[in-house]
């Protein structure tokens, strides 16, 4: 869940397919000389809702969806973050006018794109400063409790770009298959934050996972989360030599929860933290589930003919630190 890697696609796409690439890249995590610098709010986030109607959903129920969406992620334990919606506004999101606002767009261009966040952020600190996000009103859209047949959920798909807003990447926790007709279909997903969205009618992303919520705690969790948390640390290698971009996943024995990151240097080394005290299974697969670019982007390169592999012994996640270094060492396709 380590997603502070150069730029990372905002932008979800549908299950119809990937995201075609013509929308805003953003950095949610950036190298410097001095290593990488995540993207996170230093101050209480405040937002407006823009104050049109869409034709499926009102002004004041998008802000109560987005309401809900803050507010499951600023209630996973230790997280520090907080967020105040100030009012409805004329603003447009995507507007670069240094006040976040989420509201709805028409952009019928985008076939493929249900929404997307963008940010303003300080390159030397790498504190956001603005973030806003669209919905894309070329879908049709719900707010019904249970859901309705062939409307997204704004919800779930608030939850994903709230965690965006945030400073989150997305998560390779999710399985798809290539569809005849293009881009990919969604099997299952352990994210919230996986980039492809469920079919239409679908709910299960208005709450968060194991994945997601590790993921906010990292960024947001201080010394609390790093007293109540554990990491694994360790290095992944292709014929002795390390390879990026890597997906890592940790499988904690006893509560079947499931948290991913990605090796992040060319070295090979990954760090997957905030992670539950326990006996973990770790294992690598190529990312292949999803396009790279909704991940990384083209530097470096990403290595993805290897075989997925276990590590070969249970790695125990001590309570505030991380046990000895793993090195997984895959073979390739
Ligand atoms: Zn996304």
């Amino acid at each position: 869940m380590n997603r502070h890697l150069a730029r990372i696609v905002l932008v979800c796409s549908l299950v119809l397919g990937a995201a075609s690439g013509t929308q805003a890249y953003l950095k949610l995590g950036f190298l410097t000389p001095n290593g990488v610098i995540g993207l996170r709010w230093t101050r209480p986030v405040e937002y407006f809702v823009t104050n049109r109607d869409s034709q499926d959903v009102t002004a004041s129920q998008l802000q109560a969806a987005v309401g809900r969406a803050f507010a499951s992620w600023t209630s996973v334990p230790h997280v520090g973050a907080t967020h105040a919606f100030r009012g409805f506004s004329s603003a447009e999101p995507f507007v670069s006018d240094g006040v976040s606002v989420i509201g709805f767009r028409a952009r019928p261009e985008l076939e493929r794109t249900l929404a997307a966040a963008t940010f303003e952020i300080d390159e030397v600190t790498g504190q956001i400063l603005e973030s806003d996000i669209f919905f894309n009103t070329a879908f049709r859209w719900s707010v019904a409790s249970a859901g309705q047949t062939e409307r997204f959920d704004l919800e779930s798909v608030g939850l994903h770009e709230v965690g965006h807003l945030l400073g989150l990447g997305h998560s390779g926790l999710g399985e798809t298959e290539l569809r005849e007709t293009g881009g990919r279909r969604v099997l299952g997903k352990r994210a919230v934050m996986f980039p492809i969205a469920y079919p239409a009618g679908n709910i299960e992303d208005r709450t968060l996972e194991a994945d997601d919520r590790a993921a906010i705690a990292d960024v947001y969790g201080g010394s609390a989360a790093q007293r109540e948390t554990g990491t694994i640390r360790g290095r992944v290698t292709l014929g002795g030599a390390g390879i990026f971009g890597a997906h890592v996943t940790a499988f904690n024995t006893r509560t079947g929860d499931l948290i991913g990151g990605f090796t992040l240097t060319t070295n090979g080394d990954f760090v997957i933290a905030s992670l539950s005290p326990g006996v973990y299974v770790v294992r690598v697969e190529p990312l292949d589930d999803a396009d790279i670019d909704s991940f990384f982007d083209e530097e470096p390169v990403v290595t993805v003919n290897f075989r997925p592999t276990y590590y070969p012994m249970l790695v125990t996640v001590p309570r505030g630190g991380s046990g000895p270094a793993v090195t997984i060492a895959v073979s390739a396709k």
